[in-house]
Order: structure tokens, then C-alpha cells, then sequence
């Protein structure tokens, strides 16, 4: 097994601790320079002093990404406005975009830290790698294209979108790896099928890595049967700089979430207090190594489960499951709790259903009603539309047995729902606001 940083990525417990307080210490002092930690910590006596186990984050308060949005970003800057040298920004998916700035350091870091999960992957100076994320603001561009630099592959910043040109890149550049959206990468497939290239047989694709929205493990599966690759799952926040906060190893069982860089709780989100590992709750992030905007105890909102027990490759930093979705995705459905990343788990282990999917919401006679509406292969509508019909009944039946409400399903024809090049709406809601 090679590792891009042995002695960080197979760090002991004894070790981990002690690297996470001098970092937590520092990280606090260093917050403690920006306006809003001033005040926040300051208003409760919270010092360097404060913290001399890795448990003290305990007397720290939490933020969330209200508390970013309420404040200028200029509020939780740490370091003069001149060492400054880049901004993101959130993707805005639940609001007004989050801005995040990060000094020189910063951005070495982050860009060390992702080439760690893509070397962790098997990605080496050999790799062709074509980033298919939007570039700009949103991290997912920038953030991928310095870490696969670092490692040495050759990096076409091919953005978002232009699934025709994507295409050619891909055969006229020999691309070995791709990072994509996993709703995009399902979708291009459509695109592929119209242009007749069979990327098994007409590409040296071997790598996917997708992330930035939740997906099931079907659609991971549907990913790699499609374009004959491993796929990696990849997860990160603007907040905690963008992608390379946890990733896939090999092993596929969950990502490495990377402790020496984030510490890491995940809370039940309604008594604040942490589960026992291996239970779901809200993944709670403190950045242990950023100059320019250290973060402490970040609600994130996301639902996952912190999987405690080794890993056969060798690292140490614990993993997380598959995101459910964020606290704010959960549907309330006849008073059932749903995510829509439920919904995606069946369609996509179902034969004959295609890439795509929405589910509509609305009330009738004051009680919700739920409409998924999923695209299906042509031949179902070839004859009478009877197989559609069979299909829609078998699709109701297990959606029926996951979600505990039976849903309407409508299957349409490949191509006539709409499709982004960045992450997926799955849920138009057109329900009454209560
Ligand atoms: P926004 O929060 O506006 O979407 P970001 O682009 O920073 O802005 O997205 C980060 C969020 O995307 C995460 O908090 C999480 O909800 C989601 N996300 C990122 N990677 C994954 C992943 N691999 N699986 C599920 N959700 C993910
Ligand atoms: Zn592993």
C-alpha cells in the first residue's frame, strides 16, 4: 500500500491527540483575532487556555451556516486582508452563498490534502484527469484541478456542462479519470448512448470521482457497470475549504474523514449532545489547520453515521458512512420523515428505469400528496405503454415498503425531465408553507 503522507495518514491515537490539541489551541487563538470570535468567545471567557484535551471542544459553542450568512465574511477573517489571496463561495443550495477566504497557507493545505485522496485512490502523475465541476467560486474546480497537479497528472479543466465536448475530450485525450456530479455523470450517459461511444469499449476511463450531492450506492453502482470505473465517493463543504474533508479508499466502506486537518463529532441535532458511534446524526467540523478563517464546532447540517472500526488499508482516521442528506432535505410526507436520497436507492436498483428522477409534492383536500415522476428505457414505450404501466406498479410496491406512504409514479420517456450540469433538484415542493 503507498500512501502520499504515511506518518499523517496512519497517525496513532496517542498521537492524533496530542496533535489535535496543539492544533486546537492554535486554532482558537487564531480565532480569537476575528471580530465575530472575539465576541463569541470572548463573552464566555474562552482562551488558548480553555482547551488541554481534545474533549475541551465540548465548552465551545456551535455555529451553523446562519451565523456565516448573518455576518460579513470579513467578520471571521483571522489575518490582515492583504495575505488574503483567494475566495469561494458556498453553492448556495439552501441560500444566500457562504464566502469563504483563504490565505497562501490555506491553499496549499487544502490543495496537499486533496491530492492525499486521490493518490489514496490509486490516481498517480500517470492519470489523465478531466474535471468535469464548475470552475469559479464553487470549490469543487479549483479545489480538484491543484490537487491532481500536485500528484503530477496531466489536468484538463474541462468545467461544467458541454456533455458533447466532454465526450471528444474524453476519447481524443485518453482521460483515465474524471470527477463529475453523480446525477451529471447518469445523465451524460444518455449522452454517450446518443453519440453511439461506449466509454468501456471507446475511452480509458478507470476512475470516477463523485460527490458534492447525495447519492445511493445504486447510483454509484449504475456508474461504474456504465462507464466501467471505480467510483469514488468525495465529500466536502465550502466551509472546510470544498472537497477533500473525507474520501473513499479502495475499500469502499465509507470515507475517511481526515482528522488531523477537521476534529470531528457528529451530534444528535436536537439535544446537541454527541451519538455513540455508528448511529446518525449531524456531522459537527472544527478546521484544526486554517489561517485565514478558522471554524470552530460548524454545524453542517449533513446526516451521517462516524464508522469507528479499522480499516484493512492501513489509514487510521475513522470514516463516515453515505450522507443521508441534510437536516434541511428531510421531507415531512403524511408526517413520515423521507429524503430524497431514499427515493434515488430504488429507482436505481430497478430495471428499466433511466437516470433520471423528481418528485413533486403537493396537498389535495389538505393532505400532502407525493408524485415521482422517473424516467424510463424507450422500449417500455414502444407497444401499448403496458409495460410502462407494470413498471410504475412495481416501482410504487417498493417505494411503498421503503418509505412506509404509498407514492403516484409516473415513468416518462429518457430526456424529458429537466437536467443540470451542477447538483440535482430532486423535490419540488408545492406544498402550503405552514
Ligand atoms: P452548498 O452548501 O450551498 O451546496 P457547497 O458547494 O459547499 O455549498 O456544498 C457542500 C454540501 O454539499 C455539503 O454540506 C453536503 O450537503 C453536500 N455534499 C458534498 N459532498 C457530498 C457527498 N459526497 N455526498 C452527499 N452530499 C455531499
Ligand atoms: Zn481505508
Amino acid at each position: 500500500m503507498e500512501f502520499w503522507n504515511k506518518d499523517m495518514e496512519t497517525i496513532g491515537s496517542g498521537r492524533l491527540e496530542s496533535h489535535t490539541v496543539t492544533h486546537l489551541k492554535a486554532t482558537v487563538g487564531r480565532a480569537l483575532r476575528a471580530p465575530f470570535y472575539r465576541k463569541l468567545l470572548g463573552d464566555s471567557g474562552l482562551s488558548e487556555a480553555s482547551v488541554t484535551r481534545p474533549t475541551d471542544i465540548d465548552k465551545f459553542p456551535f455555529i451553523d451556516k446562519d451565523d456565516l450568512r448573518k455576518h460579513e465574511p470579513a467578520d471571521f477573517l483571522s489575518v490582515p486582508m492583504k495575505q488574503v489571496v483567494r475566495m469561494h463561495s458556498s453553492s448556495g443550495t439552501t441560500g444566500r452563498p457562504v464566502v469563504v477566504f483563504h490565505t497562501k497557507y490555506d491553499i496549499d493545505q487544502w490543495t496537499d490534502l486533496l491530492a492525499r485522496c486521490l493518490f489514496m485512490t490509486g490516481f498517480r502523475d500517470t492519470d489523465v484527469f478531466q474535471n468535469m465541476m464548475g470552475y469559479g467560486l464553487f470549490t469543487g474546480g479549483l479545489g480538484f484541478h491543484y490537487g491532481a497537479e500536485r500528484v503530477g497528472a496531466l489536468v484538463i479543466p474541462a468545467g461544467a456542462g458541454n456533455s458533447k465536448r466532454q465526450i471528444m475530450l474524453m476519447k481524443q485525450y485518453s482521460t483515465t479519470a474524471v470527477h463529475i456530479i453523480p446525477s451529471y455523470a447518469l445523465h451524460l450517459a444518455s449522452i454517450f448512448a446518443e453519440e453511439g461511444v461506449d466509454p468501456r469499449r471507446d475511452t480509458k476511463l478507470a476512475r470516477a470521482y463523485v460527490g458534492a450531492e447525495p447519492h445511493s450506492e445504486e447510483s454509484r453502482k449504475k456508474i461504474e457497470e456504465f462507464y466501467g470505473v471505480d467510483a469514488f465517493n468525495s465529500y466536502g463543504l465550502s466551509e472546510m475549504c470544498g472537497p477533500g474533508v473525507a474520501f473513499e479508499c479502495p475499500e469502499k466502506n465509507g470515507m475517511h474523514i481526515w482528522e488531523d486537518r477537521y476534529l470531528v463529532e457528529v451530534i444528535d441535532p436536537k439535544t446537541l449532545t454527541a451519538v455513540e458511534p455508528g448511529v446518525e446524526g449531524e456531522l459537527v467540523l472544527t478546521t484544526l489547520d486554517r489561517q485565514a478563517m478558522p471554524i470552530i464546532r460548524y454545524r453542517t447540517r449533513d446526516r451521517v453515521r462516524l464508522l469507528a472500526d479499522p480499516c484493512p488499508c492501513g489509514r487510521t482516521h475513522r470514516r463516515i458512512s453515505r450522507i443521508t442528506g441534510r437536516t434541511d432535505d428531510m421531507l415531512i410526507i403524511k408526517g413520515v420523515n423521507i429524503f430524497p436520497v431514499q427515493v434515488e436507492r430504488v429507482l436505481m436498483r430497478t430495471d428499466g428505469v433511466g437516470n433520471n428522477f423528481l418528485i413533486d409534492l403537493d396537498t389535495v383536500d389538505h393532505i400532502d400528496r407525493m408524485t415521482v415522476r422517473v424516467e424510463g428505457d424507450s422500449a417500455l414505450f414502444a407497444a401499448d405503454g403496458g409495460a410502462a404501466r407494470a413498471l410504475e406498479k412495481r416501482i410504487v410496491a417498493d417505494l411503498k415498503s421503503e418509505l412506509l406512504i404509498t407514492p403516484r409514479v409516473t415513468v416518462v420517456p429518457a430526456g424529458t425531465l429537466p437536467a443540470g450540469e451542477g447538483k440535482a433538484v430532486r423535490v419540488v415542493d408545492s406544498r402550503p408553507k405552514q
